[in-house]
């Protein structure tokens, strides 16, 4: 018997049909909600007899393979002849007219392998095919008709699978060595360690059962090894075919990597490939991804099967390294070459919004590969603010103004429509008197309209432009409109709009409170979401924010570590903002007292770089005289280096003491692992409370008017999760032992004192 292989038509076409440069293909720009829309309206049209969404599928031979492609087809027409016809719809935000009949080659394949599966089911010997395009906002039409027989179908499908039959070869050889060695594979480590069995446990167990998990799992448990070891075990077993491995920072990616590097030690096969953001991984001095522009853009699709082929066949841990070494060979984008072999991947390593942000998620996921797909969210509390950004979208008065400019004399539509948007802040400015802020729970359905004629004019102009410095700010903002748009689209009673009015610009954002619904639909369809991070408090809060349905596991695991590890010293002092000045002093001789007699490693965390910098410079007169103490400050403007000289200068074998002044939040206060006598004490000052501000007291409001604490959701929590992670750097391994100094009289308070670990109370 032959080796079934399942593919849908759209890939197979996309596949075989890819050829020219990045930015040759078919410019949709628009969201899958106002694609289905379009699509929506055309078949609205259809008369009584036509169908849409029709289901189709062909088995078809080759070599030691049975391909069975299937998939639904827009519409199947009937003519008054009685013949029938397939539609396929194709929506875009670009120029329609600009579309002729041998535009996109790939969309006449499409329609003619559902045509093809038409008839031979229905043993039709001749069909005509139509392709239909669309464009979202003003709803235009235009259509192409095309006719071929049954053999002429049938030749042209063979050779579709021809193509694609080398590719589907070796990523079936692969599968098969794949699961062999996941079946042998074993627990990389001699036993389990506190924890981890009951972790592991409970990953497998809402992977089988199709549902989440919200695991609360302290520094030491072995977080990364306890997720991915049973998923990689379901994958084993057929239940997935994909894990993701989602992270909010580079150093997080960086674990993951290593732990799927200890298990190819111990025998697994797989292709875990990790995506880095473009701006990092791109080798050209500037990021312009035109063909004039970029040799690895030039003619991208002509050689992109060949270089997914090489390496899927050559290397299984696919890092930045190795895509680079391969994007150079074959001479595509890193970046995209990257995107690719992600829907090729057993496995995934890559930033949160490669999944959740509707402006950059990989597309080409469909719903069965979704449902065979496990998302595992390391850090997961950090999606919480992160999310807020990935469904929020802000413009500034000041690039209309200025394309306004730039464009008169030069393109009319775009002077005109930078205009229109420009107009709407002129009356906003006007509307708001002396006010500095205007707040509206109504989407700005006014400026919506005008920025998406905003798009359409710049579109047409940026497919025209030649290069240069007005290029650019018409490329930017052609972006954050489209953004705007997509955002506009997704707006409901979760949002708030707001304005921020100064003498020198109107900027206007809209703001998304409550992320947990849009979570909630950008991951739909995966088999299982397992959020999980040692600071998870309170899970409640969590559970509510990161969309957690009523079926949803919940785990909570104590700290792996002996309370004797860990010397903990509260001293209740104000650091309220009015306060500060009045105690630096008093924080600086704290700080003080905590090293004395105890020389090593510290760090010391504030909320703010003001407050940072105004103890810092009380610390320092106290301590300006002592040689054998190295100070240390954190700035927000560190480069890579720095930031790892910073790292570095905490020693195990230091001979004096080291003191490093950082804020909670930042790069020193997460994902660090200071080993051992690297670290010898943290002192944390104040509960971390973000700035008093107008977002975080919409945030507060939102919440408060829906019967929860607004305080707490907008303030306190997020406050003391940095508390929690920056504290959490002090004790990473059985043997550590450290001293933690926690600053602010509210941690006698219960209400912060229960948001404490056990082992700090
Ligand atoms: S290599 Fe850089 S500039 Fe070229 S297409 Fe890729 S990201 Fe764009």
């Amino acid at each position: 018997m032959k080796d079934q292989v399942k593919i849908a038509v759209r890939p197979l076409v996309e596949y075989a049909f890819r050829s020219g440069d990045l930015d040759s293909g078919f410019r949709t720009g628009t969201a899958l909600t106002e694609g289905t829309k379009a699509h929506q309206q055309v078949q609205k049209s259809y008369g009584e007899a036509d169908q849409k969404e029709v289901y189709l599928a062909a088995e078809i031979p080759f070599g030691d393979l049975l391909f069975v492609i299937e998939g639904r087809c827009d519409g199947l027409l009937v003519m008054e002849d009685g013949s029938v016809m397939i539609d396929e719809i194709k929506s875009s935000s670009g120029d329609i007219p600009q579309v002729v009949e041998e535009s996109y080659p790939v969309h006449w394949a499409q329609a003619k392998c559902y045509a093809y599966m038409y008839a031979r089911e229905h043993e039709v010997k001749r069909m005509k095919v139509q392709l239909t395009y669309v464009q979202v906002i003003t709803g235009e039409q235009q259509r192409f008709q095309q006719e071929a027989d049954l053999a002429e179908l049938e030749a042209f499908v063979n050779e579709i699978v021809e193509q694609y039959a080398p590719y589907a070869q070796m990523l079936r050889d692969h599968q098969m060595a794949r699961d062999k060695s996941i079946s042998e594979l074993d627990f990389p480590f001699a036993s389990y360690r506190d924890g981890q069995r009951k972790l592991a446990g409970a990953v497998y167990k809402v992977i089988s059962e199709g549902v989440h998990l919200f695991a609360k799992a302290p520094t030491g448990i072995g977080k990364t090894i306890s997720t991915t070891f049973p998923a990689v075990k379901a994958m084993g077993e057929g239940r997935l075919e994909r894990i993701f491995y989602l992270t909010a920072k580079t150093i997080t990616r960086t674990a993951a990597e290593d732990t799927f590097s200890l298990l190819q030690v111990k025998g697994l096969h797989l292709h875990v490939v990790t995506i880095t953001a473009k701006e990092k991984i791109c080798p050209q001095d500037q990021v312009s991804c035109r063909k004039e522009d970029c040799p690895f853009a030039d003619g991208y699709y002509d050689r992109i099967n060949g270089a997914v082929l090489d390496i899927l066949a050559n290397e299984t841990l696919i890092g930045r390294k190795k895509i680079v070494e391969y994007a150079y060979k074959h001479r595509v984008c890193p970046f995209e070459f990257s995107l690719d072999l992600a829907y090729a991947a057993d496995v995934v390593i890559c930033d949160y919004n490669y999944i959740f942000d509707p402006r950059v998620s990989l597309k080409r996921i469909f719903a069965e590969s979704k449902s065979r797909t496990a998302l595992l969210i390391d850090e997961a509390h950090n999606l919480v603010d992160r999310a807020r950004e990935m469904y929020s979208a802000s413009l500034n008065k000041g690039d209309f103004l200025s394309l306004q400019r730039e464009y008169k004399g030069l393109n009319a539509e775009v002077h005109q429509a930078a205009k229109a948007v420009n107009g709407f802040f002129i009356q906003l400015r006007k509307d708001a008197m002396d006010r500095k802020e205007l707040v509206s729970r109504q989407a700005p359905a006014q400026l919506v309209e005008s920025v998406e004629h905003f798009i359409l004019a710049a579109e047409q102009e940026l497919s025209l432009r030649q290069d240069g410095v007005q290029g650019q700010l018409l490329l930017q903002t052609y972006f954050a409109a489209q953004s705007f748009v997509r955002i506009s689209k997704l707006y409901d009673e979760r949002f708030v709009t707001y304005a921020e009015i100064s003498s020198r610009e109107v900027s206007i954002k809209l703001f998304c409170l409550d992320p947990s619904h849009l979570l909630r639909e950008m991951g739909k369809g995966y088999c299982s979401h397992i959020y999980f991070s040692a600071t998870l408090t309170p899970m409640s809060y969590y559970r509510d924010m990161l969309g957690a349905r009523e079926q949803d596991y919940t785990l909570s695991l104590p700290s792996p570590f002996h309370r004797e590890q860990l010397e903990v010293q509260i001293k209740p002092l104000s650091t309220r903002y009015h306060d500060r000045e009045g105690t630096k002093l008093q924080v600086a001789e704290l700080l003080r007292q905590m090293m004395e007699g105890h020389r090593g490693n510290y760090l010391f965390f504030f909320p703010s770089y003001a407050y940072m910098n105004l103890v810092y410079e009380a610390f320092t007169e106290v301590f300006a005289n002592q040689a054998e103490l190295r100070i240390l400050l954190q700035r927000g403007d560190m480069t890579e280096e720095e930031r790892e000289g910073f790292l570095a200068a905490f020693e195990a074998d230091h001979e004096g003491t080291l003191a490093g002044f950082a804020v909670m939040g930042g790069i020193f206060s997460e994902g660090i692992d200071l080993v051992g006598d690297r670290l010898t004490g943290v002192a944390i000052i104040g509960v971390g409370l973000p700035q008093i501000g107008l977002e975080r007291n919409i945030i507060r409001d939102y919440f408060h008017a829906g019967g929860k604490n607004g305080f707490d959701y907008a303030y306190v929590y997020p406050g003391m999760n940095k508390v929690l992670q920056a504290g959490g750097r002090l004790i990473r391994t059985e043997t550590d032992h450290g001293r933690l100094l926690l600053i602010d009289d509210r941690y006698l308070q219960p209400h912060y004192a229960g948001l404490l670990p056990e082992e700090w109370r």
